[in-house]
């Protein structure tokens, strides 16, 4: 399920009929929505174990061969329907809308390529470095912010401070505009090391100039503000000409995506298209090729959310019949029987969805939590605490996890465990006075020196560092 972070979704469509918000990396949020609350609305950072296993799977054979660490970068799907991609070097940021426009897994690895050319050539390292140890928020705030300056929204700057990122910037608009911004020369070296990259993984670089080569139009991408990625990688004729040139050299020139990987990727555009855009951005994806499998798995997705639970199983089960190993249709079909109360299947879905997932993400064993605890006996509580400690254990910033698992160590009576759980859950959420209040409540019921004091302590002795320098 693709899930948006709870106070956001609170009044929309999708927050009454969508289940299991495994959020979110709020980190930040809370500091930005009090000091500019109309910008915290468009701060919207979204989970789903589909997408972030994809994204994760076209930036790893690049990395590899930049030479960068393959291990352990953290996806970050913005909900924004400009176009944007950052990497910090552990996180890779991409908007929705960089997702949803492409229309070919080619096109985003060779946006992926280039960001990884500019790390390789320490450009903006300093910058890096310090988003780097930034919260998840802070830096989602800056990326949106400079698309948001440039077309002229009244974000005040105060909010970015709010965030971390207005220190770094030096609070002026003009500089928070130009903090991601790259030089010409360093946007030429970016694209050669990206061709490097694509050529040594055997992929071709037409994705990547169709790409640029968009941004070369008077129109943005997402045709409703100006991009912030054509704000931050400067893109003249000049440069798109000698792209091309590099591109059309390389022996992979002619390759494709593989069917399989195609497939995937246009699953996650029709799922974003409904969870996100509606059921009009659905039928547009649909028209091309309405019995594809991504067709069908956007209807079902669409059936789920604005229409008939029943009907929404009976076309997951045709997907599943047809994909028995996907773990997201497995998924698909706990969040539809989690809809119509029915947690006992829900939780064999999600059980099922987790064992098929090779990306092994926590939001799956969150989602088989939840199922479990609206089970409600005894014994499927404690079970569902093994489950969320498990996703947790994979995605330990998950603060929407932690606020599960104190309610299900409530529910058994165990308060201290429930107490730190709360606690986790305030901390990261960057809510850290909250969270120190229920540190010290946990700590008075636990042993001292044992490990849940510890981890209590560390909440109790962490000071947030506000600045960026
Ligand atoms: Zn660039």
């Amino acid at each position: 399920m693709l899930s948006r972070p709870r106070p956001m979704l609170a009044r929309s469509k999708i927050g009454r009929t969508a289940r299991g918000f495994a959020t979110l990396l709020l980190a930040a949020a809370v500091a930005v929505s009090t000091s500019a609350n109309a910008f915290a609305q468009n701060v919207p950072v979204v989970r789903d174990a589909e997408i972030e296993a994809l994204v994760r799977d076209y930036a790893r054979p690049i990395f590899k061969a930049a030479g960068l660490a393959n291990d352990g970068i953290d996806i970050v799907l913005v909900n924004d329907q400009s176009f944007n991609a950052f990497v910090t070097g552990r996180r890779l940021f991409i908007n929705t809308g960089a997702l949803v426009t492409a229309e070919t897994p080619n096109e985003i690895i060779g946006v992926i390529a280039h960001e990884a050319g500019h790390i390789a050539g320490g450009h903006q390292q300093k910058l890096r470095d310090q988003l780097d140890r930034a919260k998840t928020m802070a830096i989602i705030a800056t990326l949106l912010g400079a698309g948001a300056m440039v077309a002229g929204a009244t974000t005040n700057s105060r909010g970015l401070a709010g965030a971390g990122v207005g220190v770094a910037a030096g609070g002026g608009e003009m500089a928070q505009r130009s903090i991601l911004a790259y030089q010409r020369g360093e946007e030429i070296t970016a694209d050669r090391s990206a061709i490097t990259y694509l050529n040594a993984t055997g992929q071709s670089g037409m994705g990547m100039l169709k790409t640029f080569g968009r941004f070369q139009s008077a129109l943005s991408l997402s045709g409703t503000q100006l991009d912030p990625y054509r704000i931050s990688h400067p893109m003249p004729q000049e440069r798109i000409a000698n792209l091309e040139v590099l591109v059309k050299a390389s022996p992979y020139v002619n390759n494709i995506d593989p069917p399989a990987l195609q497939q995937r990727h246009d699953m996650m555009r029709i799922k974003i298209a409904a969870y996100m855009q509606g059921q009009a951005a659905v039928s547009r994806l649909m028209r091309k090729n309405p019995t594809s499998l991504a067709s069908r798995y956007g209807d079902a997705q669409q059936t789920y959310l604005y229409g008939n639970p029943a009907a929404a199983l009976a076309k997951t089960a045709a997907l599943i019949k047809e994909q028995p190993k996907n773990p997201y249709f497995q998924e698909l079909r706990g969040d539809i029987l989690m809809k119509i109360n029915k947690p006992k299947d829900a939780a064999d879905a999600y059980a099922k969805a987790v064992s098929l997932d090779p990306a092994r993400s926590g939001l799956l064993l969150v989602s088989l939590g939840q199922a479990l605890m609206a089970v409600g006996t005894p014994d499927s509580l404690k079970k569902a605490v093994t489950q969320l400690n498990n996703g947790i254990g994979r995605d330990k910033e998950n603060a929407e996890a932690y606020r599960y698992l104190a309610q299900a160590y409530g529910e058994l009576g165990e308060i201290p465990a429930a107490d730190l759980a709360t606690a986790e859950g305030h901390f990261y959420s960057a809510d850290y006075k909250d969270a120190k209040i229920f540190a010290m409540r946990a700590q008075q019921k636990l042993k001292r020196g044992e490990p849940g004091w510890l981890r209590a302590q560390d909440i109790i002795n962490y000071t947030p560092s506000n600045k960026l320098k």
